[in-house]
């Protein structure tokens, strides 16, 4: 392949890759994966993730932040562990945060809360966040309403939401992750529809793995769990939806996430 490729968005600390870690980034690095963003979900998974991105200096960065399903576990050494973290050149973004009603592993208003903080955060330090949202659109647009002009830059990872809600956040200048949820027949083919409309500059790609394995990668993997290596079959089938050439959407989405996540690493928060 002729491309290099960032997946902005994959959970290598999950104990789905504590056996073969190894292999999985070979199996990347040999499919094109020349950058890889581990996605810190909670406090402690924020320190492996950025204990990792130290192993692996120039492959793999990190984000630190408390997924909405853990907003729960969040006290009052939460944010200071956080900013902890941030400080660390390893540290891209701040996040996974955002609001998570569909199975409200934490409540609703404690979800807020500590999504709303870690917002804060950003602003503070003047980081991008990576952001995630299910089911919550009306009040995650509220709080990101709040803090919009004065954050760097902000990314709804795995975006999933119809085309009205992609024009929301495109109009509040986010950037959009696509997963292999655009390769599911059942509930993703509404993506290939609409992913054109975000501009090139606000589009990025990623595998979310161990999660959402792409339906049409063929020959069907034995395993269901994903890999970063399965991020070319997501850039096929968004390169075939938006007819553009898979060596262009490849390079810029590559472009888009160097300055969306690699920028500030070189440059001190003003
Ligand atoms: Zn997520």
């Amino acid at each position: 392949m002729n491309y290099e490729l960032i997946d902005i968005g994959v959970n290598l600390t999950n104990k789905a890759f504590r056996a073969d870690l190894d292999d999985v980034m070979g199996r990347a690095r040999d499919a094109g994966v020349r950058i890889m963003i581990a996605t810190g979900t909670r406090v402690e998974a924020s320190w492996d993730a950025y204990e990792l991105a130290r192993k692996h200096p120039g492959v793999v960065y990190s984000t630190a932040g408390v997924h909405p399903h853990h907003a729960s576990d969040c006290d009052g050494k939460t944010i200071a562990e956080l900013r902890d973290l941030c400080s660390r050149p390893e540290v891209a973004v701040v996040g996974e945060c955002g609001l998570d009603y569909n199975r409200n592993f934490s409540p609703p208003d404690v979800q807020r809360r500590w999504f709303e903080a870690q917002v804060e955060l950003a602003v503070e330090l003047q980081l991008p966040v990576f952001l995630h949202e299910r089911d919550a659109h009306a009040d995650f647009l509220a709080i990101l309403q709040r803090h919009r002009a004065n954050l760097p830059a902000a990314v709804i990872h795995c975006f999933t939401g119809t085309g009205d809600v992609l024009e929301a956040y495109l109009d509040l200048d986010l950037h959009i992750g696509i997963t292999g949820w655009i390769c599911d027949e059942r509930r993703g083919l509404h993506l290939q529809e609409i992913v054109d409309r975000i501009p090139a500059n606000r589009l990025m790609i990623e595998t979310d793995a161990p999660y959402l394995l792409p339906r049409t990668i063929r020959p069907k993997p034995k395993s269901r769990r994903n890999e970063p290596s399965y991020l070319p079959e997501v850039l096929q089938v968004v390169a075939r939806s938006v007819g553009r050439p898979v060596e262009q959407v490849a390079a810029e989405t590559t472009a888009t996430a160097t300055a969306f996540f690699l920028n500030g690493i070189q440059q001190p928060a003003s």
